[in-house]
């Protein structure tokens, strides 16, 4: 369960700590929409950067270099914005007089498997095809083994565990990892041939596995 977010402007651009006066706010403004909000159920909060520009709107334009384009201060609602932003930016190439042409290997739209959509008798195909199907990895999300490993292996490739869990979702349920995370940590390492020790979270140097404290 999320409830939120609410806004403020802050000086520091890397700060997404949460605080307990703004989570009681947003409880507070919640429960005018929604009475009886159980926020036990609620596991996680989050807190993100919205990039303001100075001019108090997106920024969608062609800067004062030609050929350089400044989709900016893309702030809320710019995820539903985004396709709108899209068609606006390929007006922008198009005045600009870039030479445009469709990319005969462009792949869309991305075909992955969402096992637990499947009907039974897809499931059990599935299985019989490649048996990690079979092997549920997250318990919570109900994501299996096949659909890791084909997230690892995509065009672009998933070598962390973030990197996995936004791709195909161990992780994000009940439990936070708790039960699936050291077995993601090891079929990232089996794939990617890797020691285990070097499947990090997510940036540089963020090691979940330092040294073993007993053999
Ligand atoms: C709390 C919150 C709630 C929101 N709610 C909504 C909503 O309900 N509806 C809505 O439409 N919008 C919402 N938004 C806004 C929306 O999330 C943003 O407008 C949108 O994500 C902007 O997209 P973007 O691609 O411009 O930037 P981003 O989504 O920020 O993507 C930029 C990417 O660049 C990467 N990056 C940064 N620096 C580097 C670098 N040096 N090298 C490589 N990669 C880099 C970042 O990791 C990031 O993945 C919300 C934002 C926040 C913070």
């Amino acid at each position: 369960l999320l409830v939120g977010p609410d806004a403020q402007d802050i000086d520091n651009r890397f700060d997404v700590s949460t605080a307990t006066d703004r989570l009681e706010y947003i409880k507070f403004k919640g429960s005018h929409s929604i009475k009886d909000i159980n926020f036990r159920e609620n596991i996680r909060t989050f807190a993100g950067i919205r990039a303001e520009s100075d001019r108090g709107d997106f920024i969608v334009e062609e800067s004062s270099v030609k050929g350089f384009f400044d989709i900016a201060g893309i702030k809320s609602p710019g995820l539903s914005a985004a396709p709108a932003i899209t068609l606006a930016a390929i007006d922008l190439l198009k005045t600009s007089g870039a030479n445009l042409s469709l990319k005969d290997n462009f792949i869309t739209p991305r075909k992955h498997t969402l096992f637990m959509h499947l009907s039974a008798e897809e499931k059990a195909k599935k299985i019989a095809e490649d048996d990690r199907f079979g092997r549920m990895i997250c318990r919570c999300e109900m994501i299996t083994e096949g659909e890791i490993v084909e997230a690892i292996h995509r065009p672009v490739k998933a070598t962390t565990m973030d990197a996995v869990k936004r791709r195909c979702r161990p992780g994000s349920g009940r439990c936070q990892g708790g039960f699936c995370g050291p077995r993601v940590q090891e079929i990232i390492a089996r794939e990617l041939n890797k020691d285990i020790k070097d499947v990090i979270l997510d940036k540089a140097n963020s090691y979940i596995l330092t040294e073993e404290l007993k053999k």
